[in-house]
């Protein structure tokens, strides 16, 4: 069974002109141990349709079920609490980290909350970041913020693991730990849902879905045997 299973999706935000339609009749299943990529132009809706998966943002419309639960019928302690089993990698990654704390302490925290007993060394060494661990969020560089919100939210690990480009201020050295990071957070357990412009990361994902205007399709990639598969109703 799939830990998100999204049916007829809709979200809409309020503009000037109007409602915009950022998702429309979204239909995803997304299965723990997986890594699925979603690809988009700007503004196709995909900073929306990952807040919607991550539990942080109600669809205006449609069903989403997380873990067979349907998510209208949960209230706010217990969404609250499903949350705490959510890893959040935030497009500015210092939005997903706490401000005040050092790296090394980012990371321990996260495990408490998650009661679980990661390494926190052993976590920023897996993103090249043991020489930072004393550092504080304003005193790394946007990349190094990146991998640390990658390590932050990895660890536990999560039931679900939501990243809004996680590669995109990386270097291919620093981009290649992130995304076996991100893999391994995968083996553990953990259905990994991110959005990308980056060849490096579609690569590496198991498969890869397109974003147009708020509608979800399959992508096809060149020699790749793990493309999704898209049945007769549009459905991934
Ligand atoms: P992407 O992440 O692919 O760039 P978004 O999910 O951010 O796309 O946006 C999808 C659409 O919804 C765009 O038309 C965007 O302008 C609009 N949108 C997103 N967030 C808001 C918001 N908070 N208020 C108004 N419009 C928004
Ligand atoms: P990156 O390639 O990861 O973006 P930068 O070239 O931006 O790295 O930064 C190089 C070094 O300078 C890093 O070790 C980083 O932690 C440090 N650094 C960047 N910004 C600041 C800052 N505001 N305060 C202290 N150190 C910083």
């Amino acid at each position: 069974p799939a830990l998100l299973d999204a049916r007829d999706l809709l979200q809409l935000h309020a503009s000037g002109t109007g409602p915009v339609q950022a998702l429309r009749g979204i239909d995803l299943e997304v299965r723990r141990g997986t890594v699925t990529a979603v690809t988009g132009p700007s503004g196709s809706g995909k900073s929306t349709l990952l807040a919607v998966l991550a539990l942080r943002e109600r669809p205006a419309g449609g069903e989403l079920r997380y873990d067979g639960r349907l998510l209208s019928g949960l209230g706010r302690r217990e969404l609250q609490r499903l949350r705490r089993r959510v890893g959040w990698v935030a497009q500015r990654p210092a939005h997903s980290l706490f401000p005040q704390l050092a790296a090394h302490e980012q990371v321990a925290e996260v495990a408490r909350l998650r009661g679980a007993d990661d390494d926190p060394g052993q976590a920023l060494a897996d993103v090249g970041l043991e020489g930072r661990a004393g550092a504080r969020l304003h005193e790394l560089s946007g990349g190094e913020q990146q991998r640390l919100a990658v390590a932050a939210a990895t660890t536990g690990p999560p039931d679900l693991l939501v990243a809004d480009e996680p590669t995109a201020e990386l270097d291919d050295a620093s981009a290649g730990l992130v995304l076996r990071r991100l893999r391994a957070c995968a083996l553990r357990g953990a259905a990994v849902v991110l959005t990308t412009h980056d060849a490096r990361a579609t690569a590496s994902a198991d498969r890869v879905l397109a974003l147009r205007h708020g509608v979800l399709s399959g992508e096809h990639r060149a020699g790749g045997p793990r493309t999704a598969a898209v049945d007769g109703q549009g459905r991934v």
